[in-house]
């Protein structure tokens, strides 16, 4: 088990927990840069019921093209996206991963939606690849 912790900018929003880490991705799909106002999103994701809130949490739902919902998670505060949440992975939480305090575990396993890359991005070339959404 791998202790979390983590808050927002302002420190409103912060969450715990101790779980096992699923997965780490860096997501490039038009969503995640949007979401983020980053270049990409990188999510660890770790099983919801082992994350624990604390503060005010405001949540943005939207479609996904597969038909889901997806769920962000914000401080609506200073409005770092702390969390996200897809009806297609019941039960499974995608951490943020710059909001989280133990910055050696961020280690992202492979890189997703490369297809809308931003091209100056730099790509790990030691990472697995997909142009969209893995299998
Ligand atoms: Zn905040
Ligand atoms: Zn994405």
């Amino acid at each position: 088990m791998t202790e979390i912790t983590g808050s927002c900018l302002c420190g409103n929003v912060s969450y715990k927990g101790d779980t096992e880490i699923k997965m780490m991705i860096n997501c490039h799909c038009t969503d995640c840069q949007q979401a983020t106002g980053s270049v990409h999103g990188t999510m660890v994701f770790v099983a919801e019921d082992a994350i624990e809130f604390s503060g005010d949490t405001s949540i943005y739902d939207h479609p996904a093209d597969s038909g889901n919902t997806l769920s962000k998670i914000f401080c609506g505060n200073c409005g770092s996206q702390v969390a996200g949440k897809n009806t297609g992975r019941a039960g499974m939480l995608g951490l943020r991963a710059g909001c989280i305090d133990q910055k050696d575990l961020i280690k992202p396993g492979a890189n997703i939606y490369c297809d809308s890359a931003i091209p100056s991005t730099a790509m790990d070339a030691e990472l697995k690849q997909f142009p969209g959404m893995p299998g």
